[in-house]
């Protein structure tokens, strides 16, 4: 397999993230090449962190400043990050719509469906312009209940897709059973609002495609940052220093210092079956590709992917990653409860991965002070968003202004978090309390 782990006593404390077990998506490619190497040691631009929302953030810089070279520092292997290790839905809708603020939310969506349309169309050109192979299918997504308060959670989503205009269709449990083959789910919708992609293979086309001059180094965390410009950077290997530092490590910015009562890490857990055989592809639906998102926040997410393997995504742990054998259980279960019949309900590949959740579900976007720009808080869908808000930080570091960027920053940012050991305390609570509301949908 295609893992390569950083270790050492930084890793050991938490300061980037480590895991178990490599990307199931990223196992299933080629060996890759880690990124390039350098000796220079000054930059106009550091971006730490090499998700989408890095590798977006540098590439805009790197275009609009072809004469500067950008450095993109990331603490693992591209694909090995949350960006390859997620379940691969590029969503232009909204996840988080109740923030208050200063709109309301039907003004908010509104702006926040505008700017993911205009990202999404970005990340499609960028993925057809250099022929970045990573399955792209405008698909659109199903969501789908198994108990009552899924199906009322469902019923509300749709009054709001009503206020935003958005299309979607109506299943009930015959209509869902042919689509995914499964009796499971009572209810559902489905909207045409999402693409699904293999994330590693996307990650890696969007680093293998950066301009010339963006110097990525791969296996190379940082463990700290000065408080100004100059920016005075260290990583485990080197010292460098930059003008201006764009932050995309997500919710690992707090363990340098940054937005520390505003984010914390939460890991969820996703598994692969091996390629299935014909006579149980039949038993997943008639579509040869489908995706269900739950009705609960705590719910289990499906996909049937290209090629004829089934993805599993299910269960949360607060800062740590829980261990292998408690995921195997829990996705095993989710997966046998949904698809009774099928003969065997092996995974070959399973692993956990990091999101960054806020307490309001909003992310922070802007300069938190001069020249150090950020985009953290992905709140668990980050692959679209990521792309988009790191793409205007880009244009925001160097000082373009758009209707975009003017949309992006009026939105509102991350509350406030209690310290630990009440934030532990709230967090675990919360996430026992929703699980068992989750009921069924879990
Ligand atoms: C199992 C799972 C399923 C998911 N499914 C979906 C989905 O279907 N759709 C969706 O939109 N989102 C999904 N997400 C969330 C999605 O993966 C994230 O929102 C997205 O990856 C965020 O992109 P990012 O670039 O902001 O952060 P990341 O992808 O986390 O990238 C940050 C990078 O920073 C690096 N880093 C961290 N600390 C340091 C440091 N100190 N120095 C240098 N580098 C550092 C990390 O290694 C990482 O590569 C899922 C997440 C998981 C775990």
């Amino acid at each position: 397999m295609n893992i390569q782990r950083p270790s050492g006593p930084e890793a050991a404390a938490g300061k980037f993230p480590t895991y178990h077990d490599g990307s199931g998506w990223n196992a299933m490619l080629p060996v890759r090449a880690r990124g390039g190497s350098t000796h220079v040691r000054r930059f106009a631009t550091i971006v730490i962190g090499g998700g989408y929302t890095g590798l977006a953030a540098a590439r805009r810089i790197a275009e609009l400043r072809p004469e500067e070279q950008v450095l993109v520092l990331e603490a693992s292997a591209i694909g090995e990050g949350s960006s390859g290790r997620n379940s691969g839905f590029v969503i232009n809708l909204p996840h988080n719509t109740k923030m208050a603020g200063h709109t309301s939310p039907v003004e908010v969506a509104r702006k926040q469906i505008r700017l993911y349309e205009a990202g999404l169309k970005w990340l499609e050109q960028l993925v057809r312009e250099h022929g970045i192979d990573c399955s792209w299918n405008a698909a659109g997504k199903f969501h789908a209940a198994a108990g009552d308060s899924g199906v009322e959670s469902l019923r509300a989503s749709l009054a709001q897709y009503r206020e935003w205009g958005v299309s979607y269709k109506e299943f009930d449990r015959d209509a869902l059973r042919q689509k995914l083959g499964t009796s499971y789910y009572r209810y559902g919708y489905h909207s045409p609002n999402n693409v699904f992609v293999q994330p590693a293979a996307l990650i890696r086309g969007l680093a293998d495609s950066l301009p010339a001059n963006v110097v990525l180094l791969e296996g190379e965390p940082v463990v700290s940052l000065s408080e100004s410009s100059p920016f005075q950077i260290a990583t485990t290997q080197a010292r460098y220093v930059a003008d201006r530092v764009v932050l995309a490590n997500n919710g690992f910015a707090k363990e340098l210092g940054i937005l520390r009562d505003r984010l914390i890490t939460i890991f969820t857990y996703a598994a692969l079956t091996p390629e299935l055989p014909e006579a149980e592809l039949k038993k997943l639906g008639d579509a040869p590709e489908w995706g269900v998102i739950p009705a609960n926040r705590l719910g289990t997410t499906l996909r049937r992917v290209q090629g004829g393997r089934f993805m599993v995504r299910s269960a949360y742990s607060y800062e740590r990653e829980q261990s292998p054998a408690d995921t195997l259980a829990q996705l095993t279960d989710s997966y046998r409860r949904r698809y009774p019949k099928m003969k065997s309900h092996r995974f070959e590949y399973l692993w956990g991965g990091t999101t960054a959740l806020t307490r309001n579900g909003a992310t922070y976007f802007g300069e938190l002070r001069p020249g150090l720009f950020a985009s953290l808080g992905c709140n668990g869908a980050g692959v679209l968003k990521g792309s988009t808000y790191g793409k205007l930080l880009g244009e925001m570091a160097l000082g373009s202004q758009s209707s975009y960027l003017s949309d992006a920053l009026s939105l509102e940012g991350p509350s406030w978090l209690p310290p630990e050991p009440f934030r532990r305390i709230g967090v675990v609570s919360a996430i026992k309390y929703q699980a068992a509301l989750a009921g069924p949908e879990r």
